[in-house]
């Protein structure tokens, strides 16, 4: 599988966004978007074009999609998911992606970022209801557990990660018991509370792929 091995912050760079691909350490005072929103390589002056509204549209995808490191392939697969459901499509994109075991990893603190929790669940180390997944892109439901595996729990990375719990806690939509290394979904997320997507319009991925 193709995978972007350059610096993450580049990519918040081209989006002139944060994308918060590096987890915590992003609200921190060092992240370079903070200092400077202009993209990477050439100076800005040489870059700065007016967009079409498909560049705008795509730009937008773009965002997300990096945010929650998948593929064109995937993340298409997952908008024609949330075109199925009822509802808005693009509430329903935004809980769909939400709901990845990866991204669940993530928010219940065992992993400080995506990246991480994706390496975390596709080596084995996560439950779900008891039984191994090391599947990223698996979909969590309400009241489904997600646990770090007994054999996994002294993994000092996920130990690392939690001290985010006691400074920070979890989202609302999550309970998490961090002695155990275990969490419960209580509710699926709607787009006002995802903090870190405020900024994401994802009617524009709508229009997009309806092109
Ligand atoms: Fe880097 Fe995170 Fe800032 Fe993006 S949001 S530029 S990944 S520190």
């Amino acid at each position: 599988m193709a995978r972007y091995t350059d610096s993450v912050c580049r990519l918040c760079r081209a989006e002139r966004t944060k994308l918060f691909l590096k987890g915590e350490r992003c609200y921190g005072p060092k992240c370079p978007i903070s200092k400077k929103r202009n993209p990477p390589g050439k100076a800005p002056r040489y870059r700065m074009k007016k967009m079409s509204d498909y560049g705008i549209q795509l730009r937008e995808k773009q965002k997300v999609k990096r945010m929650y490191g998948m593929l064109e392939k995937q993340f298409r697969i997952f908008f024609h998911k949330a075109e199925r459901m009822q509802g808005k499509t693009g509430d329903n994109l935004i809980t769909l992606l939400e709901q990845r075991l990866d991204n669940i990893v993530y928010r219940m603190r065992f992993a400080s970022s995506r990246s991480m929790a994706r390496q975390i669940v596709s080596h084995g180390h996560v439950m779900v209801n008891g039984k191994k997944v090391n599947i990223s892109s698996y979909l969590v439901s309400i009241n489904d557990t997600v646990e770090i595996r007994d054999s996994s729990k002294k993994m000092v990375v996920i130990k690392e990660s939690l001290r985010e719990y006691t400074r920070a806690g979890v989202v609302p939509w999550l309970n998490v018991d961090p002695d155990n290394m275990k969490g419960e979904v209580k509710a699926l997320p709607i787009k006002s509370d995802v903090t870190d997507l405020a900024e994401i319009k994802e009617q524009l991925i709508v229009e997009l792929y309806s092109r």
